[in-house]
C-alpha cells in the first residue's frame, strides 16, 4: 500500500535534517524575539476564501475541502498566514502587545499536480511580524530569512528578488491598464494567462511562458503606477538591504499569488531555472486582519518551503552531522568500565557519538566509520590499555594519537573546540 499521491513519509534519515533546520531556525528566531505559534490544521473554508481571495489558484482549485459530520465546510490549511491572522484576532493577542512576532512550522495542503518540488502535503516554516508598517520591519524579516540560509550554507545557491506592488488603489488602476494592453494580444497568450486576463491579470506577470513573457516586455509597468508613499517605502527597504549587504534584484514582474499583499513582495529563489525554484515567498499585508473583521494590523512575513530547502541543503547537513559524530570502536566489548568512562566524557562535552556494538574486528570497525564519513574514531584496544591509554584516529587525515586516559578529558575538550572552530562546514 502506498501513501496518497503527492504525500510522502519522512524517514528517520531525513528527520535529522529537519531537526537541524528546526534548530537553526529556532535559534535565529529566538534571537529576534519571535514566539512559536501552532494553529489547527483544520479551519473553516471561508477563512481562506476571505483571506486569500476567490480568484486565486489556491482557493479556486487547490484546496482540500470537505463537509464534516455537522455539515460544516472545512479546509485543510493551504498556507499559514490566514490562520495566524485569525488566531491573533480570536485570541485578542493584538490587544496585549503592539508588536507580535510569530513563527510556525507545519504541514500545508494543496491539491496540485505532484512533481519535483511540488507535493500535496508539504511543510512551511513561516514568520509573521505584526504591528508595524515601517520598512525596517520588512528589512528585519528579509534579514532573518537570509540569516537562516547563510547558516544552512545555501545563501550562495540562492538570490533575493523584490518588488513593490503598491496599495490596492494603485493596483486597481494598473490592472485596468494592464488588461487593456493584454487584450490586444489575447490570442497569443498561454492558456492559463488567457483565463486570468479578467479574473487575476496581475498573475500573468508571473507567467513562465516564453511567448507571454515576450508580450509583457512592452506592457505597462506597475512601478509607474505607484504613489509617493509606496515608492518611499520601497526605497527605504532597498536602502536598508544595501546597508545590510543583502544582495537583491528588483523584479518588476514579481507578484505574489495571494490577494492580501501590499507594498513589498519578495521571493528567494535558487539559481536554477526550473519551475519550482522558489524557496521562500513573502511580503507585506497591512489589510488582512481588517479584511477578517478585526482592526488593521500592518504586517509582513514569509514562508519557506521546507522540502525545497532540504533538497538544497541535504548534502551539507548530512555531512556535517556525520562529521561531528565520534565513533567508538573496541577490540572487545567486554571492556565495559573504560567504554562507559569514555562515553561519560563525551556526554559531558555534549558530543554526539556512536558505539559500535558489533563483533567485527577493529580494522573492519574503523573502515566502517571511515566509509560513513566520520572524522574522529576513539579506539579502545588492549594494546593501548596496557599502557593506560586509548588511540584516536583522525580518519580524514590518517593521523593517529595515543592519549593517556588521565588526559582524555582534556583531549576531548580539544576535539570539541576543533569541531566548533575548524569545522569545514
Ligand atoms: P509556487 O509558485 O511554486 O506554486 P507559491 O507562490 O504557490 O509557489 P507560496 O504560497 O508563496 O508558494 O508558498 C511559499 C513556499 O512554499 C514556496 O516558495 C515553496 O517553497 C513552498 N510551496 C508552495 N507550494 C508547494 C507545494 N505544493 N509543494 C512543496 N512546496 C510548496
Ligand atoms: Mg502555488
Amino acid at each position: 500500500m502506498q501513501p496518497i499521491r503527492g504525500t510522502k513519509d519522512i524517514l528517520p534519515n531525513d528527520i535529522e535534517i529537519w531537526q537541524q533546520i528546526y534548530k537553526i531556525a529556532y535559534n535565529t528566531l529566538n534571537n529576534y524575539n519571535y514566539s512559536e505559534i501552532r494553529t489547527p490544521i483544520l479551519e473553516n473554508t471561508n477563512l481562506f476564501e476571505r483571506c486569500i481571495g476567490n480568484l486565486t489558484d489556491i482557493v479556486n482549485k487547490e484546496m482540500y475541502t470537505f463537509k464534516d459530520q455537522g455539515n460544516r465546510s472545512i479546509t485543510l490549511r493551504p498556507e499559514g498566514t490566514s490562520s495566524i491572522a485569525r488566531a491573533v484576532l480570536s485570541n485578542k493577542i493584538n490587544l496585549n502587545n503592539k508588536m507580535n512576532r510569530l513563527w510556525y512550522l507545519g504541514p500545508m495542503f494543496r491539491y496540485e499536480r505532484p512533481q519535483k518540488g511540488r507535493q500535496r502535503q508539504f511543510h512551511q516554516l513561516g514568520i509573521e511580524c505584526m504591528g508595524s508598517e515601517k520598512s525596517i520591519a520588512d528589512a528585519e524579516v528579509i534579514k532573518i530569512a537570509y540569516n537562516i540560509l547563510v547558516q544552512l550554507k545555501c545563501d550562495t545557491q540562492c538570490h533575493l528578488e523584490i518588488n513593490s506592488i503598491g496599495n490596492i488603489e494603485e493596483r486597481e488602476l494598473y490592472k485596468i491598464e494592464l488588461t487593456e494592453y493584454l487584450e490586444k494580444y489575447v490570442n497569443e497568450l498561454d492558456e492559463d494567462s488567457k483565463k486570468r486576463i479578467h479574473k487575476n491579470p496581475l498573475r500573468i506577470l508571473d507567467s513562465k511562458n516564453k511567448k507571454t513573457q515576450q508580450i509583457l516586455t512592452e506592457a505597462p509597468l506597475l512601478h509607474n503606477y505607484l504613489g509617493k508613499l509606496s515608492k518611499t517605502h520601497f526605497e527605504n527597504l532597498c536602502k536598508q538591504l544595501n546597508y545590510l549587504d543583502i544582495k537583491y534584484k528588483i523584479n518588476n514582474y514579481l507578484v505574489r499569488g495571494l490577494d492580501y499583499y501590499n507594498y513589498t513582495a519578495f521571493e528567494i529563489k535558487t539559481n536554477e531555472t526550473n519551475q519550482q525554484n522558489t524557496i521562500c515567498g513573502g511580503g507585506r499585508y497591512d489589510y488582512l486582519t481588517h479584511q477578517l473583521g478585526g482592526p488593521k494590523i500592518p504586517a509582513v512575513g514569509w514562508a519557506i518551503g521546507i522540502e525545497r530547502l532540504i533538497t538544497l541543503t541535504k548534502y551539507q547537513i548530512k555531512t556535517k552531522i556525520i562529521y561531528n559524530t565520534i565513533y567508538i570502536a573496541t577490540d572487545n566489548l567486554e571492556k565495559e568500565s573504560i567504554i562507559w568512562d569514555v562515553v561519560s566524557i563525551l556526554e559531558t562535552y555534549n558530543l554526539r557519538f556512536e558505539l559500535d556494538f558489533t563483533d567485527k574486528n577493529l580494522s573492519k570497525k574503523i573502515k566502517k566509520a571511515s566509509q560513513m564519513g566520520i572524522y574522529i574514531c576513539i579506539i579502545i584496544s588492549q594494546r593501548e590499555l596496557d599502557n593506560n591509554s586509548v588511540r584516536i584516529h583522525w580518519l580524514k587525515t590518517g593521523q593517529k594519537q595515543i592519549i593517556p586516559i588521565s588526559n582524555l578529558q582534556e583531549y576531548i575538550n580539544y576535539i570539541k573546540n576543533f569541531f566548533q572552530l575548524d569545522s569545514p562546514f
